[in-house]
Order: structure tokens, then sequence, then C-alpha cells
């Protein structure tokens, strides 16, 4: 049996999603059995890779959890009610043993806004089954989080076109 290890995408430049889902794939081509779950994002409005990972690989598990309104604020009862069912899915995922990679998508953002806690982060690296590999994704990775973690690549925002006032762009930024 193959040692799963946690891996951190972070950072503000552009690439965390991307290289989560890059990992994926290659574990699809693998034949290892993957799980994904993103919070914040809405299942009404999926993303390209989303898109394309449901129709080439549909036994793969995709969950999204976020209700698809933009939290700027505090988030709502139901924002927080919503992401600690989201949670409970993903500790189960995480030490089933089940899933050779879980993926955990836009997960720093949700403690950032206080969707979960850090306890809830870190209870997920803790529990983790030992074969399984945890991928955390999203800007502000926590520092006990990076300490615990075995790989953690930051991107860093060099340039980003959104700058020069170039819109979200679909089938490159969605
Ligand atoms: P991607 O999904 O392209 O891999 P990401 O996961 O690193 O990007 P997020 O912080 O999750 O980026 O941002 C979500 C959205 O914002 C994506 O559409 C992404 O392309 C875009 N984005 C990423 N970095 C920047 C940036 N520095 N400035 C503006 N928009 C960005
Ligand atoms: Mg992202």
């Amino acid at each position: 049996m193959q040692k799963g290890l946690v891996e951190v995408y972070t950072g503000d430049g552009k690439g965390k999603t991307t290289s989560a889902f890059g990992l994926v794939l290659r574990a699809l081509g693998r034949g290892k059995k993957v799980i994904i779950f993103q919070f914040i994002k809405s299942s009404s409005f999926p993303s390209g890779e989303v898109i394309a990972l449901r129709m080439a690989f549909p036994e793969v598990e995709i969950i999204q959890g976020g209700s698809g309104r933009f939290i700027n604020t505090k988030p709502t009862e139901d924002d927080i009610a919503l992401a600690k069912i989201l949670y409970e899915k993903i500790l189960s995922a995480v030490s089933s043993g089940r899933y050779d990679i879980v993926v955990v998508d836009e997960v720093f953002p949700a403690y950032n806004v206080g969707l979960i806690t850090l306890k809830d982060i870190l209870d997920l690296i803790e529990k983790k089954a030992e074969n399984t590999e945890l991928v955390l994704t999203g800007r502000g990775a926590p520092e006990e989080v990076i300490r615990l973690s075995h790989l953690v690549t930051e991107m860093k925002e060099i340039k980003h076109p959104f700058r020069d006032g170039i819109k979200a762009r679909i089938g490159i930024e969605y």
C-alpha cells in the first residue's frame, strides 16, 4: 500500500484549482480512486474542469457545497449549515480509506470567511487514512496547516490579466 501525503496549493496567483485537477487526471490515468469536494462553489455553476471530468469519468464523485451566492461579508447561518454538511462528508471520505486521493478545493477560503474552523482542517489531516493523499487548495493556507503538510506550493501572482481589466474568460478561467 502506497502511503498518502498531505499536499497544499495556496497563494494569490492563478493555478491552484487547475493543479489539483491536473493531479486528479494523472491519478485517474493510473486507475486511482478519486473524490473531489469544493467549498463555496455551487453545483449550479460548474467550471469547465468539472464538466470535462464528469463527461470523461462519470464514476468520479465531485461534490460541491456552496450556495452559489458570493460570500463577501459574514456567512449566513445557511451558508454555515451547508458547509457543515459538506465537511462531514469530507471527514468521512478522508478517514474511510476508500480513496487514493481526496481533493478539498477552496478549503482555505472557507476557513478564512468563517465557514469552517482551523480545527476542522487539522482534524482532516489527523484523521486521514494512511493510504489517502489529501490535497487542500485555496489562497490563505494557515501556518499550522503548512507545518503539518508534506508538500506545499505557493502560486505567486507575478501578473494576471484581471489587473488589465480583462474579465474571466470561459474555458480559461472557468
Ligand atoms: P484556477 O482555478 O485557474 O486554477 P486558482 O484556483 O488558483 O485558479 P482562485 O483563487 O481559486 O484561483 O480564484 C478563482 C478564480 O479567480 C479563477 O477563475 C481564477 O482563474 C481566477 N484568479 C486566479 N488568480 C487570480 C488573480 N491573481 N487575479 C484575478 N483572478 C484570479
Ligand atoms: Mg481555486
